[in-house]
């Protein structure tokens, strides 16, 4: 008997009918013989409706009551999709994400987890119930608020279960049939992966793809938990994310052992571009200005110094972060401005980073030759350039990011024939 964790995104229960979908789904996993443990999104876009909602009210919401807000979508989930597995005539219990037994710390719209002690989800399942716990969200450990652990986080509850139970496999559900080598609504010959380390996927969410929260990732890596991608609308084999590459050796038996040279093309419209125009050249200054980004508590990502004009013993330094958190980093800049002593700050949301992964970067030369020419080819400016071993990032206009992702993945021969199907969800 294996226990099998399987995570419901917001488009697999966006109606009365996905529920009940989602609710067979899991009925048949059972009947197949294993213990199932499952974590629901918030319906369809209720996520972003609450948060369009609250925006109404407010343009500063008190943290504590926005996580308050949209905890709520995921409890809306939770409970229909018991009843609905409870009308089939199984058994089912849901719990919030306390319930559960997940603790966090208390940075609210971005807690981690601390702790996970899922006793009632255990018992839950002993008694023959099919348990079903509500994502994205947990409780403060020291305030004993509720938190919610930042966009996509149902991902990383899923995990974080499935390494406190020692589940089998973690069972991702999504709208489409697993991970592709770029989004396929943007391009829609993507084609399926059948197997990524986690090392590549790692990449590829942090560079936006937004088919597995970054930290999902991190933590099936970390606790060595075999992360299944596919989808809740076809009974299809998804994609495979595998923590150590002795399993990857395992999976592709009989296959080619050699990894391909490019897993895929990942982009991101979420974050804005900051330069700090005018920094004294001097020590110390990166790191100050850094330290108050920090003390924000913004993730920033690209960062580029510009060689100090001679003379003028001022350099510019730009960086990208987020756009929810443009605005407070600014602010705590601009309050910082005088002991800082730069000039001015330059905000522009209109940008969009896109990424080339691929593990087989390391020892192919050429790559970042047929990665700039098709972006030539395809009259795409560059304006910020970031590379790891296994990935080389851009940022450029947004309006010119569809036709960039397009043109290098024709680039690098990753098109398909047949064009990937898209069961549902609005991308939103
Ligand atoms: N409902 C939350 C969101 O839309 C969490 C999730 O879907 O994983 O971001
Ligand atoms: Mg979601």
């Amino acid at each position: 008997m294996s226990l099998i964790v399987q995570k419901f995104g917001g488009s697999s229960v966006s109606d009365a009918q996905g529920i009940k979908r989602v609710a067979r789904r899991i009925i048949d996993t059972r009947a197949e013989g294993n213990d199932v443990v499952v974590v629901v999104s918030a319906m369809g876009d209720t996520t972003d409706e609450l948060l369009d909602l609250a925006n109404q009210l407010t343009d500063e919401a008190p943290a504590r009551e926005m996580d308050m807000l949209l905890s709520a979508g995921e409890r809306i989930s939770m409970a229909l999709l018991a009843m609905a597995i409870d009308g089939l005539g199984a058994k089912a219990a849901s719990f919030t994400g306390s319930q559960a037994g997940v603790l966090t710390d208390s940075i609210h719209g971005k807690a981690r987890v601390i702790e996970v002690s899922p006793q009632r989800v255990r018992r839950a399942i002993d008694r023959g119930y099919v348990a079903i716990v509500a994502g994205f969200q947990g409780m403060s450990k020291e305030s004993n608020d509720i938190t919610t652990m930042g966009r996509g986080g149902s991902d990383t509850t899923a995990v974080a279960l499935a390494a406190a139970l020692g589940a089998d496999v973690c069972e991702i559900y999504t709208d489409v049939d697993g991970i592709y080598t770029a989004d396929p609504r943007v391009v829609p010959a993507a084609q399926k992966i059948d197997t990524i380390s986690s090392e590549e996927m790692l990449e590829m969410a942090a560079s936006g793809a937004k088919i597995l929260h970054l930290r999902c990732v991190e933590y099936a890596r970390r606790f060595g938990v075999p992360l299944h991608v596919r989808s809740s609308f076809s009974t299809n084999e998804g994609t495979w994310v595998l923590p150590s590459p002795d399993d990857q050796i395992k999976i592709q038996e009989g296959e080619p052992l050699e990894q391909p040279i490019i897993s895929g093309v990942a982009h991101d419209r979420s974050e804005a571009k900051v330069t700090i125009v005018g920094v004294p050249d001097i020590p110390g200054k990166a790191a100050q200005i850094f330290g108050i980004i920090a003390g924000a508590h913004a993730n920033i990502d690209m960062i580029v110094q510009n060689i100090s004009t001679s003379g003028t013993g001022r350099t510019d330094i730009s960086f990208t972060l987020p756009m929810v958190d443009g605005k407070h980093v600014q602010e705590a800049l601009r309050a910082a401005q005088a002991d800082v002593g730069f000039e001015d700050i330059s905000y522009n949301e209109k940008v969009g980073k896109l990424s080339l992964v691929g593990a087989g970067m390391r020892s192919n030369p050429g790559v970042s030759y047929t990665f700039f020419e098709a972006l030539h080819q395809a009259g795409v400016n560059v304006d910020m350039i970031s590379t790891s071993e296994i990935r080389i990032s851009i940022v450029t206009d947004a309006d010119k990011l569809d036709t960039a992702v397009r043109a290098v993945h024709a680039a690098f021969d990753l098109d398909a024939e047949q064009d990937a199907t898209v069961y549902g969800g609005t991308g939103r």
